[in-house]
């Protein structure tokens, strides 16, 4: 398997004030690609540092992509050094010097002398358009590697390479017949550990393809790789495993690869023309951020009441005095009269109601820190679910507005809760 480097350049990055997105984007696309990234470096704008970084990527791996440092200030010494490890000479480049030149006069200012480093590449180098920002990037073959350097701001890098770097590195290393492929099936419901032991059969049994277990915010992603010896039979192999997969795990699968669960619901709704409206306490309003997070939302989601006092319950939704004085706020009861009394007012289709105790105070013997109730309503029927939940404020109010969408897309999918 083809391996990479990646060094990601910037005093900011070492500090700390900058989180690294650029090393995160480009090693899922070249992981993606079937290329094995076998180590990140990330070194401060400082010549020894940067030579050094260069020098060992070089020396470990097929392909070395770099980040940052190509702008015009004495700090940016990224191409220079760049090109010394790997034995290059820069020349101006005529063609680059009039696009700087044009760039600077379509905004009526003078072009900086130091600007001019820009145009400098060595004449083997192929030259990169940037054309979100004024630093070409550079892609050059020598001694059987590829060295690529890419701009640091993550806007100007990803179009860069998703424009031109990924084109190029599949007709170098021929990568398009590919003999790894992957896919993720996404599961809600069981944990890690939980997962893993459905799929231990799967998991102790595997020679040419393997599991990698992500849990992620109340989900659980399996990441699956198979490898076969050309694209096709590469394919075959992840199909066949795939589906074992699905067929072990059920109806806990709710989507693949790039799918969210607020995706995969939106897509429901649409498809069956139905209507959803939300009334929660504990999560305060985060399941109706999950769900406009998706734009064209409007079409399925009519609203959310976030009822966090017992008045509002009474006055908005229509909850009865008796059923908070007799169940509490935290109750089956209530959850239901919540759901019941959005569904009613808001004339949908379906709706979530949502009450529990997020903690860290609030929490008695009787009703402990992450008792959540969830509800889901429709016309004829009203389900309730009682979920007890470990984990902080943020996780508990996470799991419930994840729980309130999973149940309703096992409704809209199965018919049940
Ligand atoms: P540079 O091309 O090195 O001048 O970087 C310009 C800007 O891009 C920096 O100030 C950062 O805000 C951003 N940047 C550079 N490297 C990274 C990185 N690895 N991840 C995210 N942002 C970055
Ligand atoms: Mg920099």
């Amino acid at each position: 398997m083809l391996n990479a480097c990646i060094i990601s350049t910037g005093t900011e990055l070492l500090l700390g004030s900058t989180w690294d997105s650029n090393c995160i984007f480009l090693s899922q696309r070249l992981n993606d690609l079937g290329i094995q990234v076998i180590a990140r470096f990330t070194v401060g704008d400082n010549r020894e540092q940067m030579k050094n970084a260069f020098e060992n990527a070089l020396k470990l791996a097929d392909l070395v992509i770099c980040t940052g440092g190509l702008g015009p200030t004495l700090d940016d010494l990224t191409k220079e050094i760049a090109c010394e490890v790997a034995g290059c000479q820069m020349e101006l480049v005529e063609e680059e010097v009039r696009r700087l030149q044009d760039y600077f006069s379509r905004r009526k200012r003078k072009m900086p002398e130091a600007n001019l480093k820009q145009a400098m590449f060595p004449p083997e180098a192929k030259i990169l358009k940037n054309l979100k920002g004024t630093a070409p990037g550079m892609y050059l073959k020598k001694n059987g590697k590829v060295l690529v350097l890419l701009p640091g701001p993550p806007r100007e890098m990803q179009a860069m390479y998703l424009q031109e770097v990924e084109t190029q590195l599949k007709k170098d290393f021929d990568l398009d017949n590919k003999h790894s492929t992957s896919c993720t099936i996404k599961v809600i419901g069981p944990g890690e550990s939980q997962v893993d032991e459905m799929l231990i059969d799967i998991i102790n049994n595997s020679h040419n393809y393997s599991l990698a277990l992500l849990a992620i915010d109340g989900e659980v992603h399996i990441k699956v790789t198979a490898e076969g010896e050309n694209t096709e039979h590469s394919k075959q192999i992840l199909q066949e495993i795939s589906q074992r997969i699905e067929n072990t795990m059920g109806r806990y699968v709710f989507g693949h690869d790039e799918e969210s669960l607020a995706g995969i619901i939106a897509e429901l709704l649409v498809k069956t023309g139905k209507r959803l409206a939300v009334a929660e306490s504990c999560s305060g309003g985060l399941l109706a951020r999950m769900i406009t997070d998706l734009s064209g939302s409007s079409r399925y989601f009519w609203g959310s009441v976030t009822s966090y006092s017992n008045e509002a319950k009474v006055k908005i939704l229509g909850v009865k005095e008796e059923t908070l004085e007799n169940y509490g706020a935290v109750s089956r009861e209530t959850a239901e009269e919540m759901a019941r009394g959005i569904l009613k007012s808001s004339g949908c289709d379906y709706s979530l109601a949502i009450t529990g105790i997020a903690g860290p105070d609030g929490g008695t013997r009787e009703k402990p820190v992450g008792l959540v109730y969830i509800a889901l309503a429709a016309q004829e029927d009203c389900k309730v679910k009682e979920m007890h939940f470990a984990g902080d404020r943020e996780a508990i109010r996470m799991l419930s507005a994840k729980t309130a969408l999973d149940m309703l897309r096992r409704h809209l999918q199965y018919g049940g809760v």
